[in-house]
C-alpha cells in the first residue's frame, strides 16, 4: 500500500481516481486546490503525487514548482494529469518538475497499472 496525494478540482475526476486507487489497495489523500495540495505535499509523508494542471488558484505547474523548491525531483514522483485537449501541457508539466504524466480522461482499465509503473520506477526513492 502506498500513500498517494491527488490534487484535482474536478469532483468526478477526483472521485474516480480516488476510487480506483483505493480499490487497488492504496491510501489516498485529496486536495482540491493548488495551495492546499502544496501544503499537504510539504507536510505529509507521501509516495506519489497526482497533479491536475488546471486548478482554481495556482495551477498545477506552479504547485509543482513550489513543491520542487523543497522536494527534489528524485525524492517523490509527481505525475501530472493532463487533458487530451490541452496541447503543450505535457511538456510544460515536465519542465515544471513533474516526473511524468497521465492523460485525462482517466481510463479505469489502465490507470492502476500506470500508477504502479511509476511507483515501481521510483521505488528507490520511495520509503516503505
Ligand atoms: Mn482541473
Amino acid at each position: 500500500m502506498k500513500r498517494i496525494l491527488i490534487i484535482e478540482d474536478n469532483e468526478a475526476n477526483l472521485y474516480l481516481a480516488s476510487f480506483i486507487l483505493r480499490k487497488g489497495g492504496h491510501e489516498v489523500v485529496e486536495a482540491r486546490t493548488g495551495e492546499e495540495g502544496v501544503e499537504v505535499a510539504l507536510n505529509e509523508k507521501l509516495d506519489l503525487i497526482l497533479m491536475d494542471i488546471q486548478l482554481p488558484d495556482i495551477d498545477g505547474l506552479e504547485a509543482t514548482r513550489r513543491v520542487r523548491e523543497s522536494v527534489p525531483y528524485d525524492a517523490i514522483p509527481i505525475i501530472a494529469l493532463t487533458s487530451y485537449a490541452m496541447t503543450g501541457d505535457q511538456e510544460k508539466a515536465l519542465e515544471a518538475g513533474c516526473n511524468g504524466y497521465i492523460e485525462k480522461p482517466i481510463d479505469p482499465d489502465t490507470f492502476t497499472a500506470k500508477i504502479n509503473e511509476y511507483l515501481q520506477k521510483f521505488r528507490d526513492a520511495i520509503h516503505d
